[in-house]
């Protein structure tokens, strides 16, 4: 057992205790996803039927309703899912999963890699999504399988054209990326998304004038900051809590629940100063 898992069930257990107190009213939570192996298929689904049972999922919709000053319905945060990266996997769990309980979620797909022949969409996948660290643990979807995730009914988001880092990008390469992407996902699904998650996810992956690009061509962007989000965070500066279905359950709630957002304030003080200079 790993040592977050061993002290998550203590720190869960402490944090259900004192966030009455700190209080979190009126917020939700983006959840942050990537493929879902087969052998983690089961831990998804709990997650979600628990979510489903506790009535916290919400959609993109009423996402963006509560992002605009709309109600939130009282009790803990809701929750919307998102997926980033456009693995295979997405639409198996979108067909098996979520749909059998009408759950919409987010998907953030890269345009510039689903439009390759598989093998070198595979290959970019691993250069460019696990930065040659390890293969990618699966094929990524083509357009047919983006078409399909739009068809029943998910929210499509831009991740950039070629999943790359956009503070290594020169500005003409930003504007590419981000542009580029916004383009490509209108000409194939109709219509310019809203949504954005920049790549990576980490405070260091990010920047003011990325921000500012990204504002021109989509309304809201995500990252990969932890946190609560309501109508006071910035559209460009959305928390998203990282989920990984490979630790045990408790460190699952406390990044559900909230109880990692201490660690991640001063990343989200950052961001949120990005935004405002965008
Ligand atoms: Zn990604």
């Amino acid at each position: 057992m790993s040592l977050r898992d061993a002290i998550a069930p203590l720190a869960l257990a402490g944090w259900r205790l004192v966030r009455p107190v700190l209080g979190e009213e009126n917020t939700f939570r983006i959840l942050l996803l990537h493929d879902v192996p087969t052998s983690k298929r089961d831990v998804f689904a709990r997650l979600v039927q628990n979510l489903t049972m506790a009535r916290r999922l919400i959609t993109p919709v009423e996402a963006e309703a509560i992002l605009a000053g709309g109600p939130v319905p009282p009790g803990p945060s809701p929750v919307l899912l998102s997926f980033d990266d456009g693995f295979a996997s997405n639409l198996d769990v979108a067909e098996t999963i979520l749909a059998p309980l009408g759950i919409k979620a987010l998907f953030f797909v890269c345009p510039g890699l689903i439009g390759l022949e598989p093998e070198a969409r595979a290959a970019a996948a691993t250069a460019n999504i696990l930065r040659g660290q390890r293969p990618a643990p699966e094929p990524l979807l083509g357009w047919d399988g983006i078409e399909r995730l739009a068809a029943l009914g998910h929210t499509m988001g831009s991740h950039t054209s070629h999943h790359l880092r956009l503070t290594t990008l020169s500005p003409d390469q930003r504007a590419e990326e981000i542009g580029g992407a916004a383009r490509l996902l209108t000409e194939r699904l109709g219509k310019i998304p809203d949504w954005f998650a920049y790549t990576f996810g980490d405070i260091d992956s990010i920047d003011a004038a990325s921000l500012a690009e990204i504002g021109r061509h989509h309304r809201y962007c995500r990252s990969g900051v932890r946190g609560p989000n309501s109508k006071a965070t910035p559209p460009l500066a959305l928390r998203g809590d990282n989920i990984d279905l490979g630790t045990g359950e408790a460190w699952r709630g406390l990044a559900v629940e909230g109880g990692l957002d201490v660690l991640y304030r001063k990343q989200r003080r950052i961001l949120d100063a990005m935004a405002d200079r965008s």
